[in-house]
């Protein structure tokens, strides 16, 4: 009898993973600045049209791709990234070698780089995974991937997409993050016929730009729990929000989502603030690697710690310190 098993078309398979990893036109403009900021890139451009669906653009000017790594970057577990086999040292954003493969598997996406090395750049295009010849370009050194039609490809999840103004809240929300991480990056960010420009700056005045409030009080922190670091700002009780949205955490220089930190914070502020709503916090957080499995979700935003409790009293133990010393401490992110 003949086997019924057979193996699935590359093409298939990378939307299959799409589905994953691109959840929403927000999640393509994510990989893609992960990648430019892994490529050390110092000015970073988006552009983003009709929430995403029309048009998505991210330019950088870091180090750039040869020809060679053109058409290797949008293969399927094809990164420069994770050169060791060692999933527990990753100190880079990107190492799945994934999201290029399957965001070019479910739209129109020309990437155009170019290296130092190089006296012009080059110039792919794919339409849902079917490469084009390689064309040479015309341009500065660096990397810029343009994706159009999201989802052209996968019409079931095309569906689903909101509307434009919901998914610049998205948008918004994992700009705000990177932005607060990268302060020594300049962005230039147009989404439709809005531009906005974030200098490189200091960590201070870019909170001070992205948090865009008249005054808020609030103290800077450094403490080292055991082996946890934890650096960053949060606010004073006298500001608090019904939601979490201002709530930013790092763990080793990575965007995480995490309840348990968000649970942490706001009880460090139990007596402090009315039940049921959140300070504003930028807290960064470095422990050792091995301490951390980053491998969670292809989004790579969860993140799984070998002891949450000890983190949870890392955190609790900082905030409550300086929120017991807040009355002569506290320093204002608007000094005069
Ligand atoms: P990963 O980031 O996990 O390696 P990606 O699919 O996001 O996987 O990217 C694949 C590879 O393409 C990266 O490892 C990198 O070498 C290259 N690359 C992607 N974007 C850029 C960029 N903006 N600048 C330079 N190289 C890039
Ligand atoms: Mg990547």
């Amino acid at each position: 009898m003949s086997s019924i098993i057979r193996l699935l078309e590359p093409a298939l398979i990378n939307r299959i993973a799409a589905g994953e990893v691109i959840e929403r036109p927000t999640s393509v403009i994510k990989e893609l600045l992960e990648n430019s900021l892994d490529a050390q890139a110092s000015e970073i451009h988006v552009t983003v049209r009709g929430g995403g669906q029309s048009l998505m653009r991210v330019q950088d000017n870091g180090h750039g791709m040869n020809e060679e790594d053109l058409i290797l970057s949008v293969q399927r577990h094809t990164t420069s990234k994770l050169a060791h086999s060692d999933l527990w040292n990753i100190h880079t954003f990107g190492f799945r070698g994934e999201a290029l493969a399957s965001i070019t598997s479910i739209s129109k996406t020309t990437l155009t780089s170019k290296t130092k090395d190089q006296p012009h750049g080059w110039s792919l295009h794919s339409e849902g995974g079917s490469l084009e010849a390689l064309k040479p370009a015309r341009c500065e050194l660096g990397t810029c991937i343009e994706i159009r039609d999201l989802f052209f490809a996968t019409p079931a999840r095309l569906k689903f997409l909101r509307s434009p103004a919901q998914e610049y809240r998205h948008l918004n929300g994992c700009l705000e993050r990177f932005l607060l991480l990268n302060p020594q990056v300049q962005f230039f960010l147009h989404l439709d016929e809005k531009q906005k420009v974030f200098k490189a700056t200091s960590l201070e005045h870019r909170i001070k730009a992205v948090l865009n409030v008249a005054v808020l009080e609030g103290f800077w922190l450094e403490e080292t729990v055991h082996d946890i670091h934890i650096t960053g700002w949060a606010s004073l009780p006298g500001a608090h929000r019904r939601q979490a949205d201002r709530i930013f955490l790092y763990v080793n220089q990575r965007p995480v989502d995490d309840r348990m930190m968000i649970h942490t914070i706001r009880s460090a502020y139990h007596d402090l603030i009315p039940k049921d709503r959140y300070p504003w916090a930028i807290l960064f957080l470095t422990i050792p690697y091995v301490d951390v499995d980053v491998n969670v979700h292809p989004a790579k935003t969860q993140v799984r710690f070998k002891s949450p409790q000890d983190i949870r009293a890392a955190l609790l133990t900082t905030l409550r310190k300086v929120l017991f010393e807040q009355g002569k401490k506290s320093i204002s992110i608007y000094p005069k």
